[in-house]
């Protein structure tokens, strides 16, 4: 793979005046990053900003000199660069390239899972990342999907190397313990490798395995190993223990049992299996040109809606007619509901209903058992329209209540076909399933309720 023509390292000290600050991008622990503007060239950056003091206190010096040091290494478009970096009495700057579409893994929150090509896509450019990375002697250590960002043009590019490991003999494979670091798996254990858990030790094949979860989860929307604490997590990992859904791509699966192997020296693209090379040609990445891939168009992130018999792709033609306005008259009698109509109705509901407890003392304007769908998984849940606007859903099994769909002007519905229907919210696209395959009616109520709340609003 070509890189890019190494003129990152300038050696000019710049300061903090050389650059507009505009916008906070975003909160670490031990930093803030800022969206800058450089006076002289107008080009954009993100100025990473770390207080020397909070630094010093928290112990993390050596942290953040080791981020410091694997950037200065890497020159390569799927790694986020540092060109400049300076210092006042109180503060550190890395002035890094600015990706500018965020974490990869907002878009997985956003879509649950990536559809085939895209999956492919996203894990065939940490392939190339990773291959390049392990020639210059380093393992990430903690590869996973938020410290995935995107640039303008929707290619990745890897960042965060405070836990990276430079090896001073890019032979070499074992390594020093993982100081300190099992401390900060708080909330993303999902991704550690059984070495790092059980001895400690950290290969180049670790950021195999991280891979082998990106994998699994882009295809089917949730990381392989999960569980409610960290420990149970953990425990599943080391004795590999996870499951396939049903409708996980065949090929697909043979890929990740082949990354997911607890001896570090079997993992297929580590230097005993064949080394990168031989993961390239496994047949999930037929047609990827890893050479070139930097230079090619990423494929479009859409959703993934697996079909089934009862779900197939392109029905409306043969949706039944004359449902329209039938359907509507119907709907919108039923809406005008009158201060004395939602009293009784209200107190109707207060006695009969077992969800009533759930909405808030709202008026339940439609309800029923959907399936709440995040890539190939479903979960069971008795969705709930009311009054307000709200869409609570809780899982009528455990009686809980699980959350609610966030609503807003931007909300919006959509049927995909009988059964499956979409609600498109600015973060997230919710999938879910009229078990009656009646997805139709959902859409028309919600649609209703929202030409309610905010339709007059945009009338005005
Ligand atoms: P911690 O330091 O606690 O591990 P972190 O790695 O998320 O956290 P930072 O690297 O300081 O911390 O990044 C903070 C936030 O800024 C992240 O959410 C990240 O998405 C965003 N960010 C960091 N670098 C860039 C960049 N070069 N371009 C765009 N966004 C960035």
């Amino acid at each position: 793979m070509s890189v890019n023509s190494g003129e990152s390292k300038k050696n000019v000290k710049k300061t903090p005046n050389d650059f507009i600050f505009g916008k906070v991008i975003g909160e670490g622990s031990y930093s803030t990053v800022y969206l800058a503007k450089e006076v002289d060239s107008s080009t954009e950056y993100a100025i990473k900003v770390l207080e020397k003091r909070h630094i010093m206190r928290e112990r993390k010096t050596q942290y953040v000199m080791r981020e410091k040091e694997v950037l200065m290494k890497l020159n390569h478009p799927f790694f986020i660069r540092l060109f400049f970096t300076f210092q006042d009495t109180d503060r550190l700057y890395f002035v890094l390239s600015y990706a500018r579409r965020g974490e990869l893994l907002d878009y997985i929150h956003k879509l649950s899972s990536f559809d085939e090509p895209c999956s492919r896509w996203y894990t065939a450019e940490i392939i190339a990342a990773l291959d390049y990375l392990h020639t210059k002697g380093i393992i990430h250590r903690d590869l996973k999907p938020e410290n995935i960002l995107l640039n303008d043009e929707m290619h990745i590019q890897i960042t965060d190397f405070g836990s990276a490991k430079i090896l001073k003999d890019t032979k070499e494979e074992e390594e020093a313990p993982v100081s300190g670091r099992t401390n900060s798996f708080v909330g993303t254990a999902q991704y550690v490798s059984p070495e790092i858990l059980t001895s400690k030790k950290a290969y180049y094949s670790s950021d195999l395995w991280a891979l082998g979860c990106i994998v699994y989860q882009l295809m089917s929307g949730l990381p392989p190993f999960r569980g409610g604490h960290e420990y149970q997590i953990f425990q599943k990992i080391t004795k590999l223990e996870y499951e396939f859904p049903d409708g996980f791509n065949v090929v697909a699966q043979d890929l990740v049992e082949k990354l997911l192997v607890l001896n570090p020296e079997q993992r297929l693209g580590c230097e005993e299996m064949g080394g990168f090379e031989k993961l390239k040609l496994h047949p999930f990445y037929e047609g990827i040109d890893f050479d070139h891939i930097h230079e090619q168009k990423p494929p479009p992130l859409v959703p993934f809606l697996p079909a089934t018999s009862t779900n197939p792709e392109n029905i409306w033609s043969s949706y039944r007619a004359g449902f329209d306005d039938a359907r509507m008259v119907e709907i919108i009698t039923q809406t005008v509901i009158t201060d004395d109509e939602r009293k009784k109705r209200l107190e109707e509901q207060q006695q009969n209903s077992k969800y009533h407890k759930f909405v808030e003392g709202n008026l339940i304007l439609k309800q029923g058992l959907v399936d709440k769908r995040k890539g190939l998984f479903a979960r069971k849940r008795m969705l709930l329209l009311t009054e307000g606007p709200h869409l609570y859903y809780v899982d009528p099994a455990n009686q809980v209540l699980k959350g609610q769909i966030p609503w807003s002007e931007e909300l919006r519905p959509e049927a995909k076909n009988f059964k499956t229907f979409f609600v498109h919210t600015p973060n997230r696209t919710y999938y879910l399933e009229d078990r009656e395959s009646r997805s139709q009616d959902w859409v028309a109520k919600i649609s209703e309720a929202w030409q309610q709340y905010y339709g007059n609003k945009n009338k005005k």
